[in-house]
């Protein structure tokens, strides 16, 4: 009977045939077995990084364990924080009520305490006649005599053990232990793309807590000050001498700097959270919007810019339309001394369009070319750079990632800068 916990909710129907054990010829030993049992361990990964939820992954381990190697038992084992014990998560023909719930003290006189201090795995041929450890109290009572114990290994410690046992002694081999390890390091694969998983959520609720901190919290108080300040430049701007006022102005720039930096940081965390709808979208009218956008600064800065015609790709247009219009400002604002000149163009890379925005101004130093995507970083070395904050290529970095692309920048000092970002094509590649 296959048991599992309570919360899972996915049905899994093992295809039976393809683990059947596979009886060597008498007289010859393990190769036949081998091509069930690799395709299995094979079979298994391919689930676990496809479709298959971390719960129904472990449940089917037991389930294909138990069967390839016709033992009574199979299961999986979680070491519980307090590291003194191990839940049991998933079995095959253990008691309904004990998945989820019972648990198995980590005494290292046991063969799991054993194995999860060793970190090696263990055989056991009959527990009666073993003398490195102790039968558990709960292996005793299920009348357990023999099996293979391994750790189920997570980057720093082990996350839990992983064993099939039998009621009957039993002289497990070489390549038995080796398939309960390699279904062992499936499982530990797994147990590490969850855990990835559950960060990033974590991340992301952190995210969202921020952003309304930052838009409540902290706009708030800087918002009084805003005013108070305004009212005493209104009511007390005679009283002040010149030095009293170019002080003042220090505060006032402040303040506006501060509430610069808040509304980045705002805007930032809701990229980061938002839902975002990926359409098929024309670059073509997303950068004429940016142009639209940006176009009182091209204007005064005389700046020519110009672009071949751009693909079709799948993208939430108005996160397109921010990084374009963020890389062109840039462009224009670190564009030295001359009038600006920008070209932009896209080329089709694999699955996806790699967009380039080639300037000709001040270029960036070799030894800040991997720091500038950084929040707040910025280089204070151009005419007008006092208007940035240092978010705006985090947030265009931030933008493409989330579209499943990346970013990146070469650039010559004193020559100019590229920056390149790709996006996901919205149509296949035609031969
Ligand atoms: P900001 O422009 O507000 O400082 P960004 O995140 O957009 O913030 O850029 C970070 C830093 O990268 C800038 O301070 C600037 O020094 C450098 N930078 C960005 N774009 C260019 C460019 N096209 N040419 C030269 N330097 C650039």
């Amino acid at each position: 009977m296959l048991l599992r916990d309570p919360d899972v909710s996915e049905d899994i129907e093992p295809d039976d045939s393809a683990y059947e054990r596979a009886e060597p010829p008498p007289g010859e030993a393990g190769p036949r077995e081998q091509f069930p049992r690799s395709s299995a361990v094979a079979d298994l990964a391919r689930r676990g990084l496809q479709d298959l939820g971390f719960e129904a992954l472990l449940d089917e381990a037991c389930t294909i364990t138990a069967k390839t190697l016709d033992v009574d038992f199979c299961h999986v084992f979680k070491l519980r924080p307090s590291r003194r014990d191990l839940l049991l998560r998933a079995g095959v023909n253990w008691p309904e009520d004990h998945v989820g719930s019972v648990t198995m003290d980590l005494d290292p006189g046991s063969q799991n305490g054993y194995t999860v201090t060793s970190w090696q795995p263990t055989v056991v041929t009959d527990i009666r006649e073993e003398d490195r450890f102790e039968p558990s109290s709960l292996m005793e009572k299920m009348g357990i005599v023999s099996g293979v114990t391994v750790v189920i290994p997570a980057p720093q410690d082990p996350w839990g053990t992983f064993g099939a046992h039998s009621r009957e002694p039993r002289a497990f081999d070489e390549l038995d232990t080796t398939f309960v390890q390699s279904m062992g390091q499936v499982l530990s694969a797994a147990v590490s793309k969850r855990r990835i998983e559950d960060e990033k959520a974590r991340y992301e609720t952190r995210l969202k807590r921020f952003a309304y901190t930052a838009s409540h919290d902290l706009q708030e108080p800087l918002r009084m000050v805003t005013m108070y300040l305004n009212l005493i430049e209104q009511r007390y701007d005679d009283l002040l001498d010149e030095e009293g006022k170019e002080l003042f102005s220090y505060a006032t720039e402040g303040a506006q700097r501060m509430r610069k930096m808040v509304n980045s940081l705002l805007q930032l965390a809701e990229i980061t959270t938002q839902e975002k709808t990926l359409e098929a979208v024309d670059a073509n009218a997303v950068f004429e919007q940016a142009l639209a956008n940006l176009d009182v600064h091209i204007q005064e800065t005389n700046a020519e810019i110009t672009t071949e015609d751009l693909p079709t790709v799948k993208a939430d247009p108005d996160q397109l339309s921010q990084v374009f219009q963020n890389l062109l400002s840039n462009a224009i604002k670190y564009s030295g001394d001359a009038p600006p000149r920008v070209h932009v163009k896209a080329d089709r890379a694999g699955g996806f369009w790699q967009f380039a925005i080639h300037d000709e101004g001040i270029g960036i130093e070799p030894q800040h070319i991997d720091k500038i995507f950084t929040l707040f970083y910025r280089l204070d070395r151009a005419k007008g750079t006092e208007e940035g904050t240092g978010t705006g290529l985090a947030l265009c970095e931030q933008i493409v990632d989330q579209h499943g692309g990346r970013m990146w920048v070469e650039s010559e000092p004193e020559e100019g800068s590229t920056f390149f970002f790709t996006m996901p094509a919205a149509t296949p590649l035609t031969s």
